[in-house]
């Protein structure tokens, strides 16, 4: 369906002044969120203290800070001042067990309180956090924990009996361990500390570690989309560019109920699922389930969501599951919904719109950048299809590469509106990683001219509006064109039968390569020869012959990470027969 290229912003749709007006850009957006935040005394910055010990002692104490909720099971609340106290027990629990400055705490549990408590009170600590993923299986866990040199790792006594005891003897750095019971039993496992009754003796204050802003805060592993996941080194004063994301991309004010649908073991499920909304005061809903269309829309509408961050895999999969789930409830609450992860297809855009009554605000970053980068905010009216802007303090470019001889390398910015090439941003924002885990000459790599290089090409507009065309690992080179994957999915996407599309170049002695396409249905459609010939001359029309694909293959599901990214690299191995390669983040491995 053709639609309009722009949708509009309203002030219905806004509700409440947003915090980020065109008229009123701030300057200096990093110096303004630093002082709003306190600091500690002597100049040093903490994320814990700032997201929690700020408001617990304010007129915000006795506010939800974290609502969890579970099928069947009564909801959870935790003030900000009882998450003050349990992470100061948590933090007395690192030092009763002699847990240095430094070291690293890895996390892997379900998105039960303890998690939330752990990285808070570990961050006070000093001590350096990395979740995981619970669904990892053995041998990725302990990999990222040999490769952290994990000295605590804080799980759950079933997942510990699971995926880990047998493998404890090939961590040697791992020297504690601390067990959640299953619904607080105690637990009585060799080798291994009960943390409810490490927390109950612990002291219930505790003087938060006087870090300073470039102290390492958070280890955080890249997805895995193209390859070995990345260990990205974050630092404390990431909690400046938190602050200020948080108020500008995802407009979030102290009265907001808040929901980031994605997991702690992924990069958004820290940076916006714990800090962002506790440094604004805001109550955050936590879901301890798996994805489930109606569940999710029951959520939506009883918990009274105002703001939504969630994801585009997310969203296809709402898509997939038909308009009707949706139009069973309605979302008076809801004022602001946000999408990260992969490029958002204009139709998913559309989707939010007609089906939610608001359009989704796609936003761009990456584990490296630490927080949200460039994003449709309130401020500006939406190109569907558009990542939009750099936030207020980012200076993004489009670049080139110049022929130089060696490291380090040149770029140069594009400003012609409208041309591809690398998205680079220039390097000082607050959030950005500080190291490759063990890989100094990778971590070079990523730096140019001043610019960090981001891997990813994009173009901008005239009106400055950034649209992603595709990873550079992805970008198909067919018959002399650089055809981007993300335009050929998103034109299958408009068809009225597609729920996912996945767009791969196959090698070819013509033309250098060939399009690909995989596709995943929605309810009620039927693989077949007919509608394949339909999605093939649909493209055609829509995107010309040198463009469309060549071949279209059905998928049951398009293989994907955990944080929900279609794994092309995955589809394309497959189909040359070649090895699979890293695929400890894909979902339903192990
Ligand atoms: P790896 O680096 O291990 O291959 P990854 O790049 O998927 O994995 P993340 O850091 O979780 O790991 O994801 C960042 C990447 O996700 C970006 O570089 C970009 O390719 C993609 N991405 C994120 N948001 C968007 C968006 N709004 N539009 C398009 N792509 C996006
Ligand atoms: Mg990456």
């Amino acid at each position: 369906m053709e639609r309009d290229p722009v949708i509009r912003k309203t002030r219905a749709d806004l509700r409440v002044p947003p915090n980020l007006r065109p008229d009123a850009i701030p300057a200096d957006p990093w110096l303004e969120s630093r002082r709003a935040l306190e600091g500690l005394p002597g100049g040093g910055l903490n994320i814990a203290h700032e997201a929690v010990a700020r408001h617990a002692r304010g007129p915000a104490g006795d506010r939800i800070a974290l609502r969890f909720v579970a099928r069947g099971r009564a909801a959870l609340e935790l003030s900000y001042s009882e998450l003050e106290r349990r992470t100061a027990r948590f933090a007395n629990v690192l030092r009763a067990l002699d847990v240095g400055r430094g070291e690293r705490l890895f996390v892997l549990c379900g998105r039960i309180p303890e998690l939330y408590v752990a990285v808070l009170g570990a961050l006070r600590a000093g001590t350096v956090v990395t979740p995981l993923f619970s669904a990892f299986g053995p041998e990725p866990i302990a990999t990222r924990i040999n490769l952290g040199r994990g000295a605590v790792l804080v799980t759950t006594d079933e997942l510990y009996r699971r995926k880990v005891r047998d493998w404890r003897p090939k961590m040697p750095s791992l020297r504690h361990v601390l067990l959640v019971g299953q619904d607080g039993a105690p637990v009585d496992e060799p080798g291994a500390h009960d943390l409810a009754a490490l927390m109950a003796a612990a002291p219930d204050t505790f003087e938060t570690v006087a870090t300073g802003p470039e102290d390492p805060s958070l280890l955080h592993f890249t997805s895995g989309t193209t390859g070995t996941p990345k260990g990205a080194i974050h630092v404390h004063g990431a909690v400046v560019a938190h602050h200020a994301s948080g108020l500008y991309a995802l407009d979030l004010h102290p009265e907001d109920r808040y929901w980031c649908t994605a997991d702690p073991g992924w990069v958004t499920g820290t940076s916006y699922g714990i800090v962002a909304p506790l440094l604004h005061g805001v109550t955050s809903l936590v879901d301890r389930e798996e994805f489930d269309a109606q569940r999710w829309y029951e959520l939506l509408a009883d918990e009274r969501i105002t703001v939504w961050y969630t994801a585009p895999t997310a969203i296809r999969m709402l898509m997939k599951a038909g308009p009707e789930l949706a139009r069973a409830h309605a979302y008076p609450a809801l004022r602001f919904v946000a999408s990260v992860g992969e490029p958002l297809n204009p139709e998913a855009v559309w989707w939010g719109k007609e089906v939610l009554g608001l359009p989704i605000h796609d936003n761009w970053w990456q584990t490296e950048t630490g927080g949200i980068m460039i994003a449709n905010t309130p401020a500006y009216d939406i190109k569907p299809g558009s990542m939009g802007r750099p936030l207020p303090g980012i200076e993004a470019a489009i670049v080139e590469h110049l022929e130089a001889e060696g490291e380090p390398p040149r770029v140069r910015p594009i400003d012609t509106p409208g041309v591809e090439g690398e998205l680079a941003l220039r390097v000082g924002w607050p959030s950005m990683f500080r190291g490759y885990l063990d890989n100094e000459a990778r971590y070079r790599k990523c730096f140019a001219d001043g610019w960090y290089l981001s891997g990813d090409l994009a173009k901008r507009d005239a009106d400055g509006a950034y649209w992603f065309v595709g990873r550079a690992d992805d970008v198909i080179k067919s018959a002399g064109h650089l055809i981007g994957p993300f335009e050929v999915e998103s034109v299958l996407m408009e068809h009225p039968a597609v729920a996912e599309a996945g767009v791969i170049g196959k090698p070819d002695p013509v033309v250098g390569e060939v399009v690909k396409a995989f596709v995943s249905l929605k309810t009620g459609h039927e693989a077949g020869e007919s509608l394949r010939r339909e999605l093939l001359a649909h493209a055609r029309t829509r995107l010309g012959p040198a463009v469309a694909p060549k071949e279209i293959a059905f998928l049951p599901t398009l293989p994907r990470t955990r944080s929900g990214k279609i794994m092309r690299r995955l589809l394309k191995a497959r189909e040359l027969g070649l090895p699979e390669g890293d695929t400890s983040t894909l979902e339903g491995g192990s």
